[in-house]
C-alpha cells in the first residue's frame, strides 16, 4: 500500500507555496517523493529551500497570477524545465472583504482573475499536455464559501463556487483519459488569509466553537490529503470535492 502514496519521480507544479497551506502541500508532496515547480510572484526561496532538504529537486517559476498572459506560460516552462507534469495544485488566492454595496469593480476583477481565470488556464493547460499522456493528476483548492456564501465576500464566493463547479465539469471530460481532477475545500485554516477573522474577537470565538476538532487547521493539515489526491491511491476519484475542515460543515 505504501507504493500507492508514493510520488517519487513526479513532478509537481504548485501556486502560492511561499506560505499558508500552498506551503504545507508543497512540502507534503515532495516528502512523499515528488519534484516540486513553485510557482510565486515573490523572491522568497525559503519553501524551495525547504523542500530541496528533502532531497528532492525543486524549482521556481515567478508568475503574478493576476498577469493572465504569464499564467499561460507556466505550464509550458515546467515542462520544458522538468520534462513533464504529473500533478497540478492551484492553491493560490486571494480574499477582499467589504460590504456588497461597497464592492469595488477592481476587488471583484481581481479575486475573479487570481482564483478563479488563472485557475481555468493552468487547469486547461495541464489538462492538454495530460490528456495525451493518459495520465495525471489536478488539485484545485475550493472552500467552505464554494458551499456557502460567507459574510463580506461575495466575489471570493463567486469564485470559489466556480472553482468547485470547475473540478466537476473537467472531471467528468477527464476522467476517461487517464487524468484525475479533484479539489481540496479547506475550512477556517490559520494563514494570513485569515488575518482579519482571527484578530476579531468575537468572530474567532464564534468560528471556534463550531468547529468539532476544537481548533483552527493548519498548512500541515493539507500534506495528507494532497499525497492522497495526488497519488495512485485516489485513481478511481474524480470530481470530489474533498473536505478538510475538522467537522466544521456538518455540524
Ligand atoms: P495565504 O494568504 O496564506 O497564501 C496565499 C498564497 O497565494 C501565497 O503563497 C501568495 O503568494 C499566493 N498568491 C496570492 N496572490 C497571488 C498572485 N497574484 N500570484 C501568485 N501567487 C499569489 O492563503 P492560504 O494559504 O490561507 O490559502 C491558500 C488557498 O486556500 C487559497 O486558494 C484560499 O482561497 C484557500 N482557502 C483558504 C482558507 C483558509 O482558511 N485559510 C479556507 C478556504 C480556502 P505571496 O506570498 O506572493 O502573497
Amino acid at each position: 500500500m505504501k507504493q500507492a502514496f508514493d510520488l517519487t519521480g513526479k513532478v509537481a507544479v504548485v501556486t502560492g507555496g511561499s506560505r499558508g497551506i500552498g506551503k504545507g502541500i508543497a512540502i507534503g508532496l515532495a516528502e512523499a517523493g515528488a519534484n516540486i515547480v513553485l510557482v510565486q510572484r515573490s523572491n522568497d526561496t525559503s519553501t524551495q529551500e525547504e523542500i530541496k532538504a528533502l532531497g528532492v529537486r525543486c524549482e521556481i517559476i515567478h508568475c503574478d497570477l493576476i498577469n493572465l498572459e504569464d499564467v499561460k506560460q507556466v505550464i509550458p516552462n515546467a515542462i520544458e524545465t522538468m520534462g513533464s507534469v504529473d500533478i497540478l495544485v492551484n492553491n493560490a488566492g486571494i480574499q477582499r472583504r467589504s460590504p456588497a454595496v461597497d464592492f469595488s469593480e477592481q476587488d471583484w476583477d481581481d479575486v475573479l482573475t487570481v482564483n478563479l481565470k488563472a485557475v481555468w488556464i493552468l487547469c486547461q493547460q495541464a489538462g492538454r499536455h495530460m490528456v495525451k499522456r493518459k495520465s495525471g493528476k489536478i488539485i484545485n483548492i475550493a472552500s467552505l464559501i464554494s458551499f456557502q456564501g460567507g459574510i463580506l465576500v461575495p466575489a471570493y464566493a463567486a469564485a470559489k463556487g466556480a472553482v468547485g463547479q470547475l473540478t466537476k465539469a473537467l472531471a467528468n471530460e477527464w476522467a476517461s483519459q487517464g487524468v484525475n481532477v479533484n479539489a481540496i475545500v479547506p475550512g477556517y485554516i490559520a494563514t494570513e488569509m485569515n488575518t482579519a477573522l482571527i484578530e476579531d474577537p468575537v468572530r474567532s470565538r464564534q468560528i471556534l466553537e463550531r468547529i468539532p476538532a476544537g481548533r483552527w487547521g493548519n498548512p500541515d493539515d493539507f500534506k495528507g490529503p494532497a499525497v492522497f489526491l495526488a497519488s495512485d491511491a485516489s485513481n478511481y476519484i474524480h470530481g470530489h470535492l474533498l473536505v478538510v475542515d475538522g467537522g466544521w460543515l456538518g455540524r
